[in-house]
């Protein structure tokens, strides 16, 4: 590691995981704790919970637990150092570093990043400077790009010549190409990747850029001899991949989140003239389609998608991935009403006031197909009639929910003319050979810490040491337990300084350990530590009455049969006592006594 465990403590000290966990799902308070729909896994009811005071999450659903590096590293798919760093920045937090065998490494990520950042200011000064970036500018006006949006996005401008970027930030050949930022020509020269162009500067989903997009000006493409691609990216590299970058998250993300929407696009110009419009929740693929990767992402942050294609793009995509997609992540595909052969920058431009109203009369994606298929049919007669129903059903069937099929039939009996219970029974006809061989849904998972009634008051004093261990382990020591677990928890606990060592500790020691920990942590408790310890060692208490009673049945006793039955007799007072609510916290702490002294004398 190349940093200390002192930084990792200082970083989680300092965040506030109800904060954090927010910007990607909203929480609800439910008594000590924060519960929301788990990030990990596609839910309906919230199982995840977070422990704001000790910073600490579980899910009761698919059992991810963990803390605020951990958060980091599964949802923004980042490793160890990445999340402490991202969390570091967050907070204000210096790091230091120190040698290890991979500083070697994390430094090389560390200066390209930063060769990537270099790169990203120069670009912007040359759009700003007053002679080079003129023409830029007047382009970026002529689309109706304000200054407010090219301060925020980091709008940059890369010129003609060949190789100005790689001198301007000083790298080495390799690093430049290596970045992405350069490649070698026939002639062994390093050049620029990026000439002519307006710059785009792409980020990971902490903020950091990762890559860029140039958009070529329109007097360069025309006056050069050979063609220009309009658009070019950054080759894929260490630091970026196209099939899980999405351009805009990391300044979208809060948003996203709040409103429970994000809206995807295909150009980061199309974000750019969104986010002008007062759409903030849109993101951009960056030259590639939407990807698996780009789902699994994006149904952390909300579960309403609303594509904002050109018309035929959207309707290009695979209906059978994004109906799965909506059944395994529980999220809702739509589709905006972008005006027939245009994209959203195009309308950002000519008509932005439309923008906002395009993404919330967005169809369900299913009804954009249909929609789409009626009209650009002839069905002018029966035939042609029967010819577009047949291919709506087509389309329908593809849907998995049967209650979502019936829900369209009426519009495809409206729109045909043919009648319902003829389409429905065609319908069901198609649906049963399409189905055939589809395995059912999984069964529930169960809880592993089912407990029986008699050890409910174990567990909720292990809940009380576990969530307060500064006050209760002096109290509640490991040799009250008889759940093997259970103690072997204790002690844990009761060895560690604080609850975070301990968390961290069982996160390496993994296993249903770690799992009953953070299942405790993740619930405080809201009962009183004294009810639950006094009904606890009550219980306890008779448990070895009994078992000493059953001994000296079977002449299974040594020593002094007076002082034994004494013992006995002073348990029984003890329980009574504290049956009846006399002077409870005394007798439970005498009770606990004498508990420690018959399990020792064993
Ligand atoms: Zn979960």
């Amino acid at each position: 590691m190349a940093y200390s465990d002192d930084d990792k403590e200082r970083v989680l000290t300092a965040t506030d995981m109800v904060a954090l966990v927010s910007e990607q799902v909203p929480l609800k308070r439910v008594g000590r704790r924060f519960v929301g729909l788990c990030p990990f896994h596609s839910e309906g009811t919230p199982s995840f919970s977070v422990n704001p005071e000790q910073g600490l999450y579980y899910c009761f659903g698919c059992q991810a637990s963990g803390d605020a590096i951990s958060f980091v590293m599964q949802t923004l798919r980042v490793d160890f150092q990445e999340a402490l760093e991202h969390l570091a920045r967050r907070s204000g937090i210096q790091l230091i570093e120190v040698s290890s065998p991979s500083k070697a490494s994390k430094s090389k990520r560390e200066s390209h990043l930063s060769l990537l950042s270099r790169a990203q200011q120069w670009f912007a000064k040359t759009l700003a400077d007053n002679t080079v970036g003129r023409e830029a500018r007047e382009y970026l006006r002529s689309r109706g790009i304000t200054q407010e949006a090219i301060d925020r996005f980091g709008i940059g401008f890369a010129p003609e010549e060949a190789d100005l970027l790689q001198r301007a930030i000083g790298a080495s050949a390799e690093d430049f190409v290596e970045v992405g930022l350069g490649y070698k020509d026939d002639r062994g020269l390093v050049r620029d990747h990026f000439r002519g162009r307006v710059m785009f500067p792409i980020s990971d989903a902490t903020g950091r850029v990762v890559a860029f997009g140039g958009r070529i000006l329109p007097e360069i493409q025309e006056k050069s001899s050979y063609p220009l691609p309009k658009y070019k990216n950054s080759p894929e590299t260490y630091l970026y991949h196209k099939r899980r970058v999405l351009y805009g998250l990391d300044l979208a993300r809060s948003t996203i989140v709040a409103r429970n929407e994000v809206v995807v696009c295909e150009g980061y110009t199309d974000v750019v003239g969104l986010w002008q419009a007062g759409v903030e929740n849109a993101v951009a693929t960056c030259g590639t389609a939407l990807s698996d990767e780009h789902f699994e992402r994006l149904k952390n942050f909300a579960k309403r998608i609303v594509l904002s294609f050109d018309a035929d793009s959207a309707g290009q995509n695979a209906a059978e991935r994004f109906y799965k997609f909506e059944k395994n992540f529980n999220i809702q595909i739509y589709v905006a009403k972008v005006p027939y052969g245009k994209d959203p920058a195009e309308v950002a431009k000519d008509n932005p006031e439309l923008l906002p109203k395009m993404i919330e009369d967005a169809s369900p994606y299913l009804m954009f197909r249909l929609s789409r298929l009626f009209e650009g049919a002839d069905m002018t007669t029966s035939e042609q009639r029967a010819k577009v129903a047949d291919e709506a059903i087509s389309m329908l069937i593809e849907h998995p929910s049967p209650l979502v099929r019936s829900e369209y039939l009426g519009l495809i009996a409206d729109a045909t003319k043919i009648s319902f219970s003829e389409l429905k029974g065609r319908v069901e006809r198609r649906a049963k050979v399409a189905r055939r061989g589809v395995p059912s849904e999984d069964a529930q998972t169960k809880g592993r810490w089912a407990v029986s009634e008699g050890d409910r008051a174990a567990l909720e004093t292990l809940r009380h040491l576990i969530n307060d261990p500064g006050e209760l382990s002096e109290i509640v020591v490991p040799q009250l337990f008889r759940v093997s677990e259970f103690a072997e928890l204790a002690t844990i606990v009761g060895n560690c300084s604080s609850v975070s060592e301990a968390a961290s500790r069982l996160s390496d020691v993994g296993g249903d350990l770690s799992d009953l920990f953070y299942r405790l942590i993740a619930d405080p408790p809201v009962s009183e530590i004294l009810d639950v310890l006094a009904t606890f060692v009550s219980r306890e208490a008779l448990y070895e009455l009994e078992s000493i009673t059953q001994r000296l049945k079977r002449g299974d006793v040594e020593g002094d049969l007076l002082t034994l039955s004494s013992r006995i007799a002073q348990a029984r007072r003890l329980v009574e006592a504290i049956g009846s609510g006399v002077d409870v916290p005394a007798h439970t702490g005498e009770l606990i006594s004498w508990l420690l002294e018959v399990r020792s004398s064993k």
